[in-house]
């Protein structure tokens, strides 16, 4: 539904074309918002709409809404006929209802036509909107115009004659006599108007006061083709009220357009140039000499766009045959000298162009005119009437020129048409697109294609649910190309062929997959798309060359806008692989710095750590001045308490060195695989990591050195238990427990065993 009346506001104008259903339920929900209000007439909406659709159905015309709603609510309380207090309040809500719903606009039953009374319906409002503001303009212009005029007049000679007084003054006729009063009178006391000011307004007068004949008489100039002519049944009066209709001759509908373009436009000029003139003699700041050039060549091109969108827009109508056989050139240069002509391009055949049985790269009328670069251009099927609607209101109102390149195909044969403009833009045939040359210097921010299904792939994709030969539910994920499309129409039936199942092999190929092959396996495949037979049973039909070739197209056609529009844009996608290349490469180079630089330190780090081990160690055997063996002192030994030495802690300059007895050992007598006696506790000290564990557990058992590492400084300054747990605890295991020095202490079976790992 369509309703005029709200196109006042601009801003809500989207929502005044509204499917039915949804006007009705936002109707009942102005007045019922919760759920449980108005229930009986809220459960019958959908039965409501249908009685609307009923009264519209087999119509092709846009009707008056309210008669027809009112009609069917009527019909709607008869059919349920509900009693009692529901009845009542079931008839309530009616009334309800008919208050809430509009009193203005059409209803529009979706045929062929549905875009061109949506253009109709568009056009009466739309001009109401734009006119009221130049008439709130034009109406106290006239009046101050006319005061100027009638002061003047006041000044001069005439106005004091005899004659003029008597008409004048004329109930003083018995005690005055003008002839006396006309003599006395003083002449003028100001300048009179130069007699050019004075007739350039009285011309202005003139001209605004004849606006209406020559602008607002006429809400739109249609120029139709003799093939679109015939398609509203000669009744273009009907869907364009208070419009000029002129019928040319094939070949000749630019041409006309233009013309009658120019001639209005004059027009206009006149209007509107008797405004900013007469704004200014108000002011009386006209100037002949700085604003008379200006306005002798003042023409639309100087209209602003308040003034261009009061204008009546020039709309021709025409099929693409015959656009781009016979008017090419014309509509060509039509669109290059900028002229607003608004031109609407209808396709109503299913195929454009080549029959089915060839291929030919198409001419796009909507491509056609994007080369212009300065039109507003927008194509789609009738499937979307809101997209159309929108698509109108922006390029009526655009000061540049549009076209509308429109799919409205006819029922036919087997399908209706509303089938077909799906299906036409679901196989990427007539895909629907928006470029407005006004968005921006950018050439990517003019495109919009979202009006498609799944804009960013190739095709779109769907999932079929079907039951295999065993009778089991599954999917079938399909994409639906310019081949499922051309499959529909029975005039293409002939390029499809059934494969019966003992043919179907890897060689045929789905033609969405065939499409990606590479040139050297394309030749030993065949393209196939799935239908249904009579017995909804899927059947692949392999497609013929030419349709095959034409979803090539088609697709071609797609990447095209997609790529306007920023879908899979080559450049970006080249650009974005050479970044993230880079990147990658760039991070694999600072990945391999790290690396190296995280081995050196290690390296360095062990480095490190040898060398002050090495330094400590020196250092210690230096400060034992037991340097000639370094050897002994790198591979510690267990040292019988016979041979050992025990460095007692003394200054590192003069280390203090003590022999105990050492009682003599017949080495001869002992066996050889004897163990040697275990003497008292020692620590490999150069390896000493001064964690000072051993201290913290016994600190007279264990000390530290001139270089902080551990020895041991009294065996028996505490228990063996000490020794025992201070080895176990040594964080490098250097401590060696030797034998227990009391064998009294308790416990010392066990703790001669734990004391056994660090012997
Ligand atoms: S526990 Fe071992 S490493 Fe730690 S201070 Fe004692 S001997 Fe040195």
């Amino acid at each position: 539904m369509a309703d005029a009346d709200t196109f006042e506001k601009k801003e809500t104008v989207t929502s005044n074309l509204i499917p039915l259903a949804d006007l009705l339920s936002r109707s009942v929900g102005n007045f019922a918002p919760g759920d449980s209000e108005a229930k009986a007439l809220k459960d019958n909406l959908p039965r409501l709409e249908a009685i609307v659709r009923e009264k519209l159905n087999y119509t092709d015309d846009a009707f008056k809404a309210w008669p027809v709603l009112e009609e069917a609510l009527l019909e709607l309380e008869n059919q349920l006929a509900i009693s009692g207090a529901e009845g009542e309040a079931f008839s309530k809500d009616i009334s309800r209802l008919k208050k809430s719903l509009p009193k203005t606009g059409a209803l529009i039953p979706f045929s062929s036509n549905a875009p061109v009374h949506i253009l109709a319906a568009y056009l009466r409002g739309q001009l109401a909107v734009q006119r009221k503001a130049l008439k709130l303009e034009i109406e106290p212009l006239i009046a101050r115009l006319k005061d100027i005029l009638a002061v003047e007049r006041e000044k001069s000679p005439e106005a004091k004659s005899p004659d003029r007084l008597h008409s004048t003054l004329d109930f003083a006729d018995s005690f005055l006599n003008f002839e006396e009063l006309s003599s006395i009178l003083p002449a003028g006391g100001s300048e009179a108007m130069p007699e050019d000011r004075y007739r350039r307004i009285e011309k202005i007068l003139e001209t605004l006061q004849g606006a209406e004949a020559l602008l607002f008489g006429k809400n739109a100039y249609l120029i139709v083709s003799y093939a679109e002519a015939g398609r509203l049944g000669q009744d273009w009066e009907k869907s364009f009220p208070v419009s000029a209709i002129e019928i040319a001759s094939d070949g000749r509908v630019c041409d006309t357009a233009v013309k009658i373009f120019d001639a209005l436009m004059e027009k206009a000029a006149e209007l509107f140039a008797a405004i900013r003139i007469g704004k200014l003699e108000v002011e009386s700041r006209y100037i002949p000499e700085i604003h008379g050039d200006f306005f002798i060549h003042f023409d639309w091109r100087r209209f602003t766009d308040q003034e261009l969108s009061a204008c009546p827009p020039v709309l021709l109508l025409i099929e693409p045959e015959s656009l781009l056989e016979r008017e090419l050139n014309d509509f060509s240069r039509m669109l290059s000298s900028n002229r607003p002509v608004k031109a609407l391009v209808i396709r109503r055949n299913l195929h454009s162009g080549a029959s089915p049985g060839e291929f030919a790269f198409r001419q796009e009328p909507g491509a056609l005119a994007i080369a212009h670069r300065n039109a507003y251009v927008m194509q789609s099927a009738s499937v979307s009437p809101e997209f159309i609607f929108d698509g109108f209101r922006e390029g009526i109102d655009s000061p540049t020129p549009a076209v509308f390149h429109l799919f409205l195909p006819e029922d036919g044969e087997g399908h209706s048409g509303f089938l077909s403009a799906s299906a036409a833009v679901e196989g990427r045939e007539f895909p629907g697109f928006v470029f407005d040359s006004r968005k921006g210097p950018w050439w990517g921010s003019r495109f919009d294609i979202h009006n498609n299904p799944q804009p960013e792939t190739d095709w779109p994709r769907h999932s079929l649910a079907i039951m295999d030969e065993n009778g089991k539910e599954t999917t079938l994920d399909l994409f639906f190309t310019y081949a499922d499309f051309a499959a529909m129409d029975s005039v293409s039936a002939g390029q499809f062929y059934l494969v019966p199942p003992r043919y179907w092999s890897d060689d045929l190929v789905l033609i969405s997959d065939y499409l990606s092959l590479p040139e050297e396996e394309i030749y030993s495949k065949v393209p196939f798309i799935w239908v249904v037979d009579e017995n909804d049973t899927l059947q692949k039909a392999a497609v013929s060359w030419p349709p095959a070739l034409t979803c090539r197209e088609r697709l071609d056609f797609w990447r095209f806008l997609q790529e306007n529009a920023g879908v899979h844009s080559y450049h970006v996608e080249q650009a974005t692989e050479k970044l993230r290349r880079e990147i990658e490469e760039e991070t694999a180079k600072k990945i391999a710095a790290l690396e190296a630089s995280h081995l050196s330190e290690i390296e360095k780090a062990k480095e490190e750590t040898a060398r002050s081990a090495m330094e400590k160690l020196a250092a210690t055997l230096l400060d034992m001045d037991v340097a000639s063996n370094l050897a002994d002192s790198l591979t510690p030994q267990p040292v019988p308490q016979a041979r050992q030495a025990t460095a007692t802690p003394a200054a590192p300059d003069t280390p203090e060195v003590e022999f105990v007895e050492i009682p003599e050992v017949k080495t001869e007598e002992k066996p050889k695989e004897e163990a040697l006696p275990l003497g008292e506790a020692w620590i490999e000290t150069p390896l000493c990591t001064s964690c000072n564990e051993c201290k913290d557990i016994n600190s007279r058992i264990f000390a530290y050195d001139a270089n902080k590492q551990a020895y041991v400084a009294d065996p028996k300054g505490g228990p063996f238990a000490d020794i025992v747990i201070a080895a176990e605890k040594c964080p490098v295991k250097i401590i060696h427990p030797g034998a227990p020095q009391n064998p009294d202490e308790p416990g010392l079976e066990e703790l001669i065993k734990r004391a056994e790992p660090y012997q």
